[in-house]
């Protein structure tokens, strides 16, 4: 997850891109309005912490044009300003939430947080496990960030393992749910495409995901995305 902090306070500033690499996110500080909105246009941020009073270009200018450009990652307002104008101003130009300073940081954490959660259902969707990913809305597989190319069918059945990573998957699933076949159908089938699928994302790579579990079905392995 990577977010991206406009914040001209030089100590506040630190003092955020230090909490939330911390706590595990990769974070892109921006000083002014400008550099800020360049960033948050051209950079994938997964959330955007906007001061409001900022040099060059206020918070109110980066979040409208952010929001102009079709820009719908989930913005977190910080004002200085305890005023219910600003506020309603923010959330009117669509900004998500705001905090007003001074706040601390666990509770910048935890609406970051809830924003992240929340906002996850409307991006494209990504599944992951270890170093492999597959964009459901591109209907793109990679590997290490190097693209896979498969057909339609392993496409499914490789949708449908880490859909339900970490789960042990029978044949007979497997063929209704990828070949819409009976339970009862020969499940070779479904043995020589996991073998073609291993053989594309899984034998040039470490760790291995995919594995047979005998008399049962297959099982990819649930890890942490690299
Ligand atoms: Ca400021």
């Amino acid at each position: 997850m990577k977010i991206l902090i406009v914040e001209d306070e030089v100590k506040t500033g630190d003092y955020l891109r230090q909490g939330l690499t911390e706590a595990g996110f990769v974070v892109n500080l921006a000083r002014d309005g400008l550099d800020g909105l360049h960033l948050a246009l051209n950079g994938e941020h997964d959330l955007v912490v906007l001061d409001v009073m900022l040099p060059t270009l206020d918070g109110w200018a980066v979040l409208q044009t952010l929001r102009r450009n079709g820009r719908a990652m989930p913005v977190l307002f910080l004002t200085a300003r305890d005023q219910v104008d600003d506020r309603v101003r923010g959330l009117e130009l669509g900004a998500d939430d705001y905090l007003v300073k001074p706040f601390a940081f666990a509770e910048l954490l935890a609406r970051v947080r809830t924003l992240l959660r929340r906002g996850r259902s409307h991006e494209p969707e990504i599944l992951r496990s270890s170093n492999l990913e597959l964009d459901l809305l591109r209907r793109r597989v990679s590997r290490c960030g190097q693209r896979i190319d498969l057909t339609a069918k392993e496409f499914a059945l490789l949708e449908l393992l880490l859909r339900r990573k970490g789960e042990v998957l029978p044949r007979s699933l497997i063929a209704s749910q990828v070949w819409d076949m009976n339970f009862d159908s020969d499940t070779n089938v479904i043995e020589v495409a996991v073998r073609r699928l291993r053989a594309k994302v899984d034998d040039p790579f470490e760790p291995k995901l995919i594995r047979t579990v005998r008399g049962m079905g297959y099982v990819l392995e649930a890890m942490e995305p690299a």
